[in-house]
């Protein structure tokens, strides 16, 4: 057995004695995934948290979403591997700056995705993912929208609902909009035969040469579902790797080289083994706080 094995043993055995609820985002190590007893996307992950009749929750994934699964689930303990490991899209916006925005366009309703902090969310009126983003907006009643942070993923969904009015907020995520139109052109040369699936947070002149633009559940679904038998994935690393992990006879190709998460290769078996056994990096927040990011979450749930 080598040492991966020893410690993904380890953890296994850890997570039964604890009665612990494993958690991982699509974006975590391979090694990771396979430890967790559920992978999914934000909303996925968050909906998760919200049922889970564990007391325990183990979270790898980045801070926010820890955060989620806390407001939606209050009375289970909430631990995660590296509450350390940020989003830096989810820094570009605070509450302060939400503030300005929205006393600049009082009678807009404020739609933020779920790649925020606890504090931005009580400032909004309802959350979305970038699943649901569409709908959530299509939604609401009022015709004038503040969306934050995602400037590219709101752009999309203003796209699709040309009767809205949005106001954006500048905010990426640096892992998609880092990607260009040449290197999306080049991967299309070099993969003639492959379908080119892309994430909505990628900036736009990338997004109208994908074959497919939708959230990470919604690519991996593309991707396993199609009858197509290669794919260039213009999403964050870890798809691809689990992609490749569970459909053999497909293949991946990784738009490019600069599509991985720092922050999401952050917890390593170690850190998950560690988390664990000694039930460290609890996230808490005060419960006012609480309360009030709970309402956009909730909203967003029961869209
Ligand atoms: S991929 Fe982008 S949006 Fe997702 S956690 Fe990393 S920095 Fe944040």
């Amino acid at each position: 057995m080598n040492e991966n094995e020893m410690l993904i043993e380890e953890i296994l055995k850890l997570k039964e004695e604890r009665g612990a609820l494993v958690l991982a985002h699509y974006y975590q190590r391979l090694e990771i995934q396979k430890c967790a007893d559920f992978v999914g996307d934000s909303f996925e992950l968050a909906k998760r948290a919200k049922e889970a009749e564990n007391n325990l929750i183990v979270f790898c994934g980045v801070r926010f979403m820890g955060e989620s699964a806390k407001i939606l689930n209050p009375t289970k303990k909430v631990l995660m591997p590296r509450p350390d490991a940020g989003c830096q899209m989810a820094d570009m916006v605070t509450a302060s700056k939400l503030r300005e925005l929205k006393g600049q366009y009082p009678k807009a309703a404020v739609v933020c995705y779920v790649n925020s902090s606890a504090e931005t969310k009580a400032e909004s009126d309802i959350c979305c993912t970038s699943s649901n983003a569409v709908r959530v907006c299509e939604s609401l009643d009022t015709n004038e929208i503040i969306f934050v942070p995602d400037k590219n993923l709101g752009a999309y969904v203003a796209g699709k609902l040309p009767d809205k009015m949005f106001h954006f907020y500048y905010g990426y995520c640096p892992v998609h909009r880092n990607i260009t139109r040449d290197e999306a052109l080049k991967a299309k040369k070099q993969h003639p035969n492959a379908r080119l699936l892309v994430h909505p947070e990628c900036e736009k002149e990338v997004v109208d040469l994908a074959d497919y633009v939708g959230s990470t559940s919604g690519i991996i679904r593309e991707a396993e579902s199609s009858t197509a038998e290669e794919f260039i994935i213009g999403t964050e690393y870890g798809v691809v790797e689990r992609l490749t992990e569970y459909n053999p006879g497909k293949k991946f190709y990784l738009l490019s080289p600069k599509l991985v998460c720092i922050n999401m290769k952050y917890t390593s078996l170690i850190n998950l083994r560690d988390c664990l056994r000694d039930e460290i990096g609890e996230i808490d927040m005060p419960e006012e706080l609480r309360l009030k990011a709970f309402t956009p979450l909730d909203r967003m749930m029961r869209v």
